[in-house]
């Protein structure tokens, strides 16, 4: 079968790979959408130390399942499904507190096992989900992006900052715009978002965001009455850049929280003396839990949460071309889909 492989930074080719052999307790899926995440970008240059060449990647997606291992419903034969990639062992001390995205035992499927970019992809039965009739793979292989949304605002809701009245989640991507979507589904009353790229901040307005700023110095401006001059509660760093950890610590009222889940930089630097006399809560987001999942993925069906209008799914040969174009930098279109033709 042929499948999309990473040969290291920038080098990417579709090329013949073994067909998935079906386990006891998995599936195969012939995956009908897989998107590109923003963390295969960066996996792409090289820049993430978690995934070894040569690799398949792919862990937004969702298909028809053509295979059903030993001990798997065979219902589940011929169903369109949404792929939850990430599996813990449950059994650890972390998984037993709930945290089972930190699992020190956690896999992805498509960094740890073969993903997505292939015409077949093994996945664990339980971590399937039959989508109702009617509901696009497309929409399916959304609810990976937007399950890290739903965390990311979990966090930034949880007990101590007082009630959330203000947000501004920065960067207009994918994951800033299901961080959004979550924050506002989750009943913060006014959310905005800062992004350069003129056709995302109208992506932004139009998925309920409450203002859309070129720069943070202009969304500060426009909060700084409306927050009485103190900053907002909670700002969600959906970049990860220099520029956007500061930006996030100056949006902020003292005792406000950040959430940080871009990964774009590795090592910035930072006022720290603000973060001690601001009282700033700087939290991190990784990944996200099953229930987490089954929420967003609940939220895609229902129809609350979304990209807007789908784009066409690509055959997997436009791969590494559009791994090529989504590094040389942001575009109005946030999401890639890529399918094989599975014959
Ligand atoms: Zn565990």
């Amino acid at each position: 079968m042929k499948g999309i492989v990473w040969h290291g930074p920038e080098q990417m080719s579709v090329e013949e790979v073994p067909r998935p052999t079906v386990e006891p307790g998995t599936v195969v899926v012939r995956p009908t959408a897989t998107g590109i995440c923003g963390s295969e970008l960066e996996g792409y240059l090289g820049r993430m130390g978690n995934r070894t060449p040569p690799l398949v990647m792919g862990h937004e997606f969702a298909g028809t399942v053509t295979e059903v291992g030993e001990g798997v419903d065979e219902g589940l034969l011929g169903r369109v499904v949404a792929v939850n990639p990430l599996s813990s062992d449950g059994t650890c001390r972390l998984c037993r507190a709930g945290l089972t995205n930190l699992c020190p035992n956690r896999t992805l499927v498509g960094i740890h096992s073969p993903g997505g970019f292939a015409e077949y992809t093994l996945a664990p039965a339980q971590n399937v989900y039959p989508l109702p009739d009617g509901v696009e793979a497309r929409t399916g292989a959304l609810a990976e992006p937007l399950a890290n949304g739903v965390h990311v605002a979990r966090l930034g809701l949880a007990d101590g900052l007082g009630e959330v009245e203000h947000a501004v989640v920065i960067g207009g991507g994918t994951i800033g715009l299901m961080c959004l979507q979550a924050a506002v589904l989750d009943g913060i009353p006014e959310v905005h978002v800062v992004e350069p790229v003129e056709a995302r901040r109208g992506q932004a307005l139009s998925l309920g965001a409450a203002a859309a700023h070129e720069s943070g110095e202009e969304a500060g401006l426009a909060l700084e009455e409306r927050t009485e001059g103190l900053g907002v509660d909670l700002v969600i760093d959906a970049v990860g850049a220099e520029a956007t950890r500061r930006a996030a610590l100056d949006l902020l009222r003292p005792g406000g929280r950040v959430v940080l889940i871009g990964l774009h930089d590795d090592e910035t630097t930072l006022g720290f003396h603000g973060v001690v006399r601001g009282q700033f809560d700087l939290q991190g987001s990784y990944a996200y839990t099953a229930e987490d999942y089954e929420q967003a993925l609940e939220w895609l069906v229902e129809g609350k949460a979304g990209i807007g209008e789908l784009p066409p799914v690509l055959p997997l040969e436009e791969g590494p071309g559009a791994f090529a174009n989504l590094v040389a930098g942001p575009s109005a279109q946030i999401k890639v889909f890529l399918a094989g033709s599975g014959e």
